[in-house]
């Protein structure tokens, strides 16, 4: 590592653990230290099950996973389809613990065919961290898979025609817990009448999975000198942690 790299080096630290310091963590937990000194993260992480990530051997599952991610790709069952660069079917470990879902992909996610890339994914990323673990040994999805134009909230009907494709990743994954991020995948998971404020920080149920909600990262951007909004968020996340390790 030359000097310049050296310094980008120790000012992304910096800068992440100043992000860390917002959030109100207390201590960090790298993910080999969690698996313990002999194992790496992905054989003894919580999140994860035998199997390993997502390229692991050829089963029924993995079949059916490249299936359905090619249906996505091609799919035209919402208007949807037509301003897309790509759809987004999601990405991570497939046999996780933990699922995160958010609305639909931004500009960044569009073009680059994966969730949650742009400013609030890396702000996901740095909660994943947080936890104490990597973006590869979660499973990230959105509920709508093709941007919406100018990221408006998609629309009922967009989200009917779409969520199958999330009702499958969630029964390929059999996740022990999904994360909401924000108000869409909270409605959609959840169907409650109560407010995103009501309900956030609280367990709620998705055919038997607890599911926490909490503010969309894009909702952290937006407010970012705001350092009570990360904290609840980081609130919410030890709650998730606790029923990980319980
Ligand atoms: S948003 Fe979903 S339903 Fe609509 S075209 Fe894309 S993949 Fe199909």
């Amino acid at each position: 590592m030359n000097e310049k790299e050296k310094i980008d080096s120790r000012q992304e630290l910096k800068a992440r653990l100043e992000f860390f310091r917002d959030l109100g963590v207390e201590f960090l937990v790298s993910p080999r230290k969690k698996a313990g000194k002999s194992q790496t993260a992905a054989v003894e992480s919580p999140l994860l099950i035998a199997g390993g990530f997502s390229g692991g051997p050829a089963t029924a599952d993995s079949e059916e996973w490249e299936r359905l991610i090619r249906k996505i790709m091609s799919c035209q069952a919402c208007p949807l389809f037509k301003g897309r660069t790509q759809a987004v079917p999601g990405e991570g470990n497939r046999q996780a613990k933990l699922m995160f879902v958010g609305e639909a992909p931004g500009r960044d996610e569009d073009l680059q065919g994966r969730p949650f890339v742009g400013r609030a994914g890396q702000l996901l990323t740095k909660i994943i961290q947080a936890m104490g673990f990597s973006r590869d040994q979660v499973y990230i999805a959105n509920v709508i898979k093709c941007r919406p134009p100018e990221n408006r909230t998609p629309r009922p009907d967009e989200v009917k025609a779409c969520s199958p494709y999330l009702l499958r990743q969630i029964e390929l994954i059999k996740p022990r817990v999904i994360v909401a991020l924000g108000k869409v995948a909270t409605d959609f998971l959840l169907q409650s009448p109560k407010s995103m404020s009501e309900l956030r920080g609280n367990f709620g149920e998705f055919q038997g999975i607890p599911v926490m909600p909490t503010f969309h990262p894009s909702y952290l951007v937006r407010n970012e000198g705001n350092k009570e909004i990360k904290k609840m968020v980081w609130e919410d996340m030890k709650k998730v942690l606790k029923l990980l390790e319980s």
